[in-house]
């Protein structure tokens, strides 16, 4: 059969080809070219472009693909993308890298969609171990199962009669364990809640229902043996990889321990990881002490690694009944949450935090812990004016902000402070808010629109591996504001859903100001880091549920292809140069 060739692709051709004529002197000669793209460039000055030039680790030009030949010299590398969509480097603000690694490599529960499938996944796991070892896993959510109630102790003793089984809900925020696990932690029916955290007891018996909330989970957890370091830094590896092949330029770590930061600056020092790198440190504690005391790490490894961020989880989950609410919830008028923290505790490693230029980050979900830590943040901010800080405007963030009283909201945009948000949690947690919360409380959750319109910016996230972890449920989460399968229900509010410009910048330009690299990184712009996306779709226009079929054809970093979708093999211009 004969191909069919529109004049529009003759056209390119043609141009490709007098493209690769054209020679430059050596000082305006760009090591790679992109040409023929669709490029958003997420700068107001330009919005669109067809071509990008890179030299060294930066973008020297962006423009027509006629202009771009000024750039071309002897070794440039032209790259014909073929009329694809290419958007800046793309940043998830808010996950957890260990965690998605080892969700590759551990149980993985997420998708058992009825309290079976879970049974049956952990099942066939407990014939693959021998008697007495630990079953761990991570993933399930029973508010998609029918009726939606947390497994028990009993329900896993079925199916693991022989093993201690703790398995993790995929919030990370709780975990049920079994009679076996139970009693190597030495809980029972006299065991009191430790601060932080609860131990579910039977309303009829008193006995522990297995479930165990936030801090209570380290009593069965600091028994299950530490996997090795090998195992630890094999699990960041594979989360590095998984999130270059998403299409991820970089990702801010929310949280981190002296042990994961040993691996992680091991791995940078061998030159493993491509990705680029936010980290933060968890506090209060030794390991925040000592941050503070070393100061932050800014810009290593070529503008790959920072660490200038503490991060300090103050209430639990919605979920779970964890986050701290004012009012008691609406389906358990017993309970209203609780403060993983006392707030008294956190006022001189704020103050310290100020003094020393380093940028605190908390996770608040209830309309009670987002309200505290702005009187917490404000007090810091008073107690320590400018001229004592290091850094005169902190941007410190808050994690989630999912529930904010009216009251509350425009603290944010007056504070200076940054609510950095996951979409994806709205279109999971949205099944179950409204029980949670009551009608009126879903008016100032996931409050995305209203936060921006009240002057805040707000940077993206998916706080895998609580969530997928995948930029184009977010992307698509955060315009739509429904279900991947298209649903939305009562109380979703869809007026809080963003524009796509809007949802471009949580991903691009906010995160990289959250981070304080709005002037290296965030738009394609000459003089900035050459990061970029490649994606298969148009994600600027195409109809919303055609994004989530939309994936990263390739990863630019530092002006590196770091990740090429090789199956698809579109990207001609890499033939065409060495011919
Ligand atoms: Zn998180």
């Amino acid at each position: 059969m004969k191909a069919q060739i529109s004049h529009g692709t003759l056209g390119r051709i043609l141009l490709f080809f007098s493209f690769l004529l054209q020679t430059v002197n050596a000082a305006d000669e760009a090591n790679l070219i992109f040409v023929n793209g669709n490029i958003h460039t997420g700068s107001e000055r330009q919005r669109h472009a067809e071509a990008v030039a890179v030299k060294g680790q930066r973008i020297v030009f962006v423009g027509s693909n006629e202009d771009a030949k000024n750039f071309r010299g002897n070794e440039t590398r032209i790259v014909d993308l073929g009329g694809k969509t290419v958007v800046p480097g793309l940043t998830d603000s808010h996950c957890h890298i260990f965690g998605i690694g080892e969700r590759e490599m551990n149980l993985n529960l997420e998708g058992t969609n009825t309290r079976e499938d879970f049974l049956a996944k952990v099942k066939a796991r407990v014939t693959q171990t021998s008697p007495g070892k630990w079953i761990t896993g991570r993933g399930w959510i029973e508010t998609f199962w029918k009726p939606p109630r947390f497994p028990t102790q009993q329900d896993l003793d079925s199916i693991a009669p022989d093993n201690p089984a703790f398995l993790t809900r995929a919030d990370g925020h709780a975990a049920i364990a079994n009679s076996s696990a139970l009693k190597i932690a030495k809980i029972d029916k006299n065991t009191p809640n430790p601060f932080g955290g609860e131990i579910l007891k039977d309303k009829a018996t008193g006995e522990p229902t297995g479930m165990l909330l936030d801090s209570a989970q380290d009593l069965v957890a600091k028994n299950i043996p530490k996997p090795t370091e090998t195992e630890r830094e094999q699990a960041f590896l594979l989360g590095v990889n998984r999130e270059i092949q998403l299409g991820w330029c970089e990702i801010q770590n929310a949280g981190s321990y002296a042990d994961d930061i040993k691996i992680i600056r091991k791995c940078f020092n061998e030159g493993k990881v491509k990705l680029r790198f936010i980290n933060a440190v968890y506090g209060p504690g030794e390991d925040a002490q000592r941050f503070l005391k070393e100061g932050a790490a800014i810009n290593n490894d070529d503008h790959h690694f920072t660490q200038r961020t503490l991060k300090v989880i103050f209430d639990g989950a919605l979920g779970s009944r964890g986050a701290a609410l004012l009012k008691p919830y609406s389906d358990a008028p017993e309970t209203f949450g609780y403060l993983t923290e006392k707030p008294e505790e956190l006022k001189p490693m704020f103050e310290e935090a100020l003094r020393r230029g380093i940028q605190v980050e908390t996770h608040a979900i209830g309309d009670r812990a987002n309200r505290v830590i702005l009187d917490l943040y404000e007090q810091a901010f008073n107690a320590v004016p400018p001229e004592q800080r290091k850094i005169c405007e902190p941007r410190w963030r808050v994690e989630h902000a999912q529930i904010v009283d009216p009251a509350d909201l425009p603290r944010f945009a007056r504070l200076g402070v940054i609510p950095s948000m996951q979409p994806s949690h709205a279109i999971s947690d949205l099944f179950f808010a409204p029980a949670r919360l009551g009608m009126d409380r879903l008016a100032n959750a996931y409050a995305w629109q209203s936060l921006i319109k009240s002057g805040c910016i707000v940077p993206g996230g998916s706080d895998a591996p609580v969530e997928r972890g995948e930029p184009m449920i977010e992307f698509y989460a955060a315009i739509s504001r429904k279900s991947v399968k298209g649903f939305s229900g009562e109380g979703w509010h869809p007026e809080q859903a963003v524009s796509r410009e809007q949802a471009l910048k949580m991903f691009t330009i906010w995160p990289a100001y959250a981070a304080f690299e709005e002037n290296d990184k965030g738009s394609i712009e000459v003089g900035k880091l050459a990061d970029f996306t490649v994606l298969s779709r148009d994600i600027m226009k195409i109809p919303d549920p055609e994004i989530l079929k939309t994936h990263a054809e390739m990863t630019v970093i530092s002006g590196e292809v770091v990740f090429e979708d090789r199956q698809s093999n579109r990207f001609d211009g890499t033939q065409a140069h060495l011919e």
